[in-house]
């Protein structure tokens, strides 16, 4: 939804950048055209108070949720494939009854990777679960609602049909979970 024929061949933060400054000239946006690795994942999350994960591939996804678990940050992850999507948000450090991380919740699954450059995703998903997440993130900054945190809102767009599951933390959780006591 960001994007338009002009940006094909452009820096996607920075074709980015230009359609929400032009949406919002209000906004301080700052693109950081950097690849996401241990080293350049803890610069990134300093002095940032929700991170939102929308890459395109599960290698990145872990490394996102491994950063944002260690640096107890939240994180609001989202996903599409052709015609469906899905959203959760993880906040393992506040605890409680909701304290899943998207590990707990994806496992070591890998997936395929190459979905969406084969087969496509239907631009207007994006959209709505782009969309779902930035009001997630807007409830999450005003404190307003309740938050989609221990759970994960799954659209079949095709029989346009949404779910929401209860994701529970896993106790032996590689990435979350306190170390075994010996
Ligand atoms: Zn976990």
């Amino acid at each position: 939804m960001l994007f338009a024929d002009r940006d094909v061949g452009a820096l996607k933060v920075e074709a980015g950048a230009r359609a929400l400054t032009a949406l919002n000239p209000h906004c301080e946006i700052e693109p950081r055209p950097i690849r996401l690795d241990a080293e350049t994942g803890e610069a990134l999350l300093a002095g940032v108070d929700l991170v939102l994960d929308g890459s395109d591939n599960f290698a990145t996804r872990h490394r996102v949720n491994r950063l944002c678990v260690a640096a107890r940050r939240p994180l609001i992850a989202g996903a599409v494939g052709r015609f469906d999507g899905q959203i959760g948000l993880f906040a393992p450090h506040q605890g409680g009854d909701d304290a899943a991380c998207y590990h707990c919740f994806a496992g070591e699954a890998a997936g395929e990777d190459d979905v969406c450059a084969r087969e496509g995703v239907i631009g207007a998903l994006t959209g709505v679960i782009g969309a779902m997440m930035a009001l997630e993130a807007i409830k999450w900054i005003a404190g307003a609602g309740a938050s989609l945190r221990g759970h994960l809102l799954v659209f079949d767009g095709l029989n346009a049909q949404w779910r929401r599951l209860r994701v529970l933390a896993d106790p032996l959780c590689p990435v979350c979970a306190a170390p075994l006591q010996e």
